[in-house]
């Protein structure tokens, strides 16, 4: 079935009849402000998506995902599974950021940047339009029995379709296990590769079922953020609205001063791709694509009556006539709020980490012990354990040693060390001092240094450590 007659239909998805079957959608094309921009966006959006994988940064790939090895690279920034609280506050900046931007410009997400509504606008409708002709044809198409020209069309879309999936899925997967890696694995032979094989191979059947032929039925009955936005939004937040007192008595006929704006000419449902009458008020299945406020303002400037009769308002600005938009400062304040935090978090745990992350550890078997040294002097020793933390993608030599102002050495058989990319290594070592060094209380706290090579640079790490020996006089 097609959406013919959807028109004015309340209580149920625009996109099912009576008998809840499914009324496929072929939204007609518009043309206008929203239109225009929405298209930049999406364009911006797709070969961002399709090139990310390909930037390096430093050597590095600019975003990938290496779920296998634990190794993640969001632009330049080295994480690793153990990076945990970093890892928390990227994933609750982008939870509070989504609230934020829900509570103030509502679906702006849904409409303007989701992959879902990105790829089924920007690439598969266009495919489907240019295969099978405007929205009208493709209704036609629709009913007609099959026959040579609608076997044909059909088969080259779902073949374009399948071409599409294919390189959206080649791209997502780059994601995971690196850009290279694909092309090594399409240059080889599937069985040499069969778990990633059939990876990509589900992968594009889903993207070919959900945007060839799902479609807005994933808005409408699967996508979570779709029903957690009755949470996020309020009546101050943005949203694409129908102004009812504008526009009612809607009519085509006798029109006269008592009749309102709406012409019930029914282009703003046709336009709507998730099949809805904007006009039957706020609902959960739009998903804020501006398709209709384009419609109607091309309608409007027809005949003659200023645009604007569906458009981005919010309920508390339309019920008040009110030209500026209210807003619910509590709720976009607490967003604000969590949202500040996650960024604060993350700077200072980025600040908080190194290169080499080292801990020191007092062995515990002997706090200390008293030795004459070679001229006969009474030395005090300390024995420590070391853990070392790999953070960066390379290889890391590290050595240690006390700075010139303790007068004492470092014993040291087990170093230089040798940490792995992103691995953890255990040495020990033994601090041998005068105790001369050692305060009234037989402690002192002195910095060593602990130096290691990035890219051939020496770096170096001074940390303190406390020595301990017996009371001194
Ligand atoms: S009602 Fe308008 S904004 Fe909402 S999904 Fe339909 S066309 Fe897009
Ligand atoms: S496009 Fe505008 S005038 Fe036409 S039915 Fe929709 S709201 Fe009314």
């Amino acid at each position: 079935m097609t959406n013919d007659h959807k028109e004015g239909q309340v209580g149920r998805p625009g996109s099912m009849d009576v008998s809840g079957s499914r009324i496929f959608q072929h939204p007609s094309a518009v043309t206008g402000y929203f239109r225009i921009r929405r298209d930049i966006v999406y364009s911006v959006l797709i070969v961002f998506f399709l090139v990310l994988p390909w930037v390096k940064i430093n050597g590095q790939q600019a975003v990938l995902f290496n779920l296998p090895e634990r190794q993640f690279s969001l632009f330049g920034l080295h994480l690793w599974a153990h990076d945990t609280p970093l890892v928390f506050f990227i994933l609750a900046f982008l939870v509070m950021g989504l609230a934020f931007v829900t509570s103030i410009w509502g679906r702006v997400w849904c409409g303007w940047a989701c992959p879902q509504t990105v790829f089924i606008d920007g690439v598969f409708r266009r495919i489907e339009a240019w295969v099978e002709g405007n929205h009208l044809a493709r209704r036609k198409l629709d009913s007609q029995p099959l026959n040579g020209e609608k076997i044909k069309k059909r088969t080259i879309k779902w073949v374009l379709f399948f071409i599409v999936s294919f390189f959206i899925s080649h791209s997502f997967v780059a994601y995971f296990v690196g850009a290279e890696a694909v092309i090594e694995y399409i240059q080889g032979s599937p069985k040499d590769h069969w778990a990633t094989f059939l990876f990509v191979m589900a992968l594009t059947a889903l993207i070919l079922f959900d945007f060839g032929w799902f479609r807005e039925q994933f808005c409408i009955v699967m996508c979570p953020y779709g029903r957690f936005q009755s949470v996020l939004m309020d009546q101050g937040s943005l949203a694409v609205l129908y102004d009812e007192e504008r526009g009612e008595p809607r009519g085509k006929k006798n029109r006269d001063s008592s009749t309102g704006d709406c012409i019930d000419c029914g282009i703003c449902v046709r336009a709507c791709p998730t099949g809805i009458d904007i006009r039957n008020g706020v609902q959960m299945e739009c998903i804020a694509c501006t398709a209709c406020i384009d419609a109607c303002d091309e309608v409007m400037e027809k005949v003659k009556k200023p645009k604007g009769l569906i458009r981005y308002s919010s309920e508390l600005e339309l019920n008040q006539k009110s030209k500026s938009r209210p807003k619910s400062f509590g709720r976009i304040f607490v967003y604000l709020t969590l949202l500040t935090a996650s960024i604060v978090g993350f700077a200072y745990n980025l600040t908080e980490r190194h290169d080499l992350d080292v801990q020191f550890i007092r062995s515990i078997e002997t706090p200390f012990s008293v030795v004459e040294s070679d001229k006969g002097e009474s030395e005090v020793i300390n024995h420590f354990k070391i853990h070392l933390q790999n953070q960066t993608y390379e290889l890391l030599v590290a050595d240690l040693e006390l700075t010139s102002m303790v007068r004492g050495d470092v014993v040291k058989p087990e170093f230089p060390v040798q940490i792995n990319p992103g691995s953890k290594a255990k040495s020990q070592f033994f601090v041998r001092f005068d105790p001369k060094v050692l305060g009234k209380n037989g402690g002192a706290k002195v910095p060593i240094l602990l130096k290691y090579k990035k890219k051939g640079q020496v770096e170096t790490v001074v940390k303190e450590i406390q020595l301990i020996g017996p009371l001194q006089q």
